[in-house]
């Protein structure tokens, strides 16, 4: 059992090695620690030496860590899937949702929120049934349909590789992921800028680094 402060700095190094592997620039990379398996005093501690980007994947969860810790400046993602009928409980606080996984969703946040949400539009490139996302072939139909939603910022792209997959697997679906972000960047839509993605766990971050991610979602390494 390694101290909370020995994981974090392992982890940071880890993350500025691999995105001067990756030979992008330094501080490209942004973590977002995943407090979903501990409680507020634990997210407290993180905080306190110097994290701060918090993700949780649940609203409840979202909304005690937010209240425990709205006292300190922190950025807020949310990164699990949301129910349209919990849009209104929780949009207010998020700077960051990377879950949105269907139009009517946009249209609830759009309808919803006082301030535009940096979104990530989920992707399920592997085709994995049981993942969320917008298929490949879907992504430019809705993003026609979320045009004019202006409180719905699209900053880029989301996926998950499935759990089983192999590295070479899991490079492949990340790659695909960013050349879909760039094909999307490239149309240069409006409340669309497409330049983030938020790939790469505690299992398979150092790969989604590679393959050009700007936002990793890291738990289990943190708390191990
Ligand atoms: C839990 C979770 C993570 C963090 O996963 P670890 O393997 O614990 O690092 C990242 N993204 C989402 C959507 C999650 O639910």
């Amino acid at each position: 059992m390694m101290t909370l402060q020995e994981n974090k700095t392992k982890i940071f190094n880890q993350v500025a090695q691999a995105t001067i592997e990756a030979g992008r620039p330094q501080n490209s990379v942004t973590v977002v620690a995943v407090t979903k398996y501990v409680d507020s005093e634990v997210a407290r501690a993180l905080v306190d030496i110097g994290v701060t980007h918090i993700g949780e994947n649940r609203v409840d969860k979202f909304l005690d860590k937010y209240q425990a810790l709205k006292d300190y400046d922190l950025t807020w993602h949310l990164i699990g899937t949301l129910q349209r009928r919990k849009v209104k409980d929780v949009i207010n606080y998020v700077d960051y949702f990377h879950a949105l996984d269907s139009v009517k969703l946009a249209a609830e946040i759009q309808k919803r929120a006082e301030h535009p949400v940096k979104c990530f539009l989920q992707v399920n490139i592997s085709g994995e049934e049981s993942k969320h996302g917008f298929s490949p072939e879907e992504v430019e139909d809705a993003l026609a349909q979320m045009a004019d939603f202006d409180k719905v910022e699209l900053v880029g792209l989301m996926t998950m590789a499935p759990i089983a997959a192999t590295e070479k697997e899991i490079a492949d679906i990340f790659s695909k992921t960013n050349l879909l972000r760039q094909q999307l960047a490239d149309k240069k839509m409006k409340y669309m800028p497409f330049s983030e993605l938020s790939m790469g766990m505690s299992g398979d971050y150092k790969i989604a680094i590679q393959n050009g991610s700007t936002f990793v979602r890291i738990g289990t390494s943190f708390f191990k």
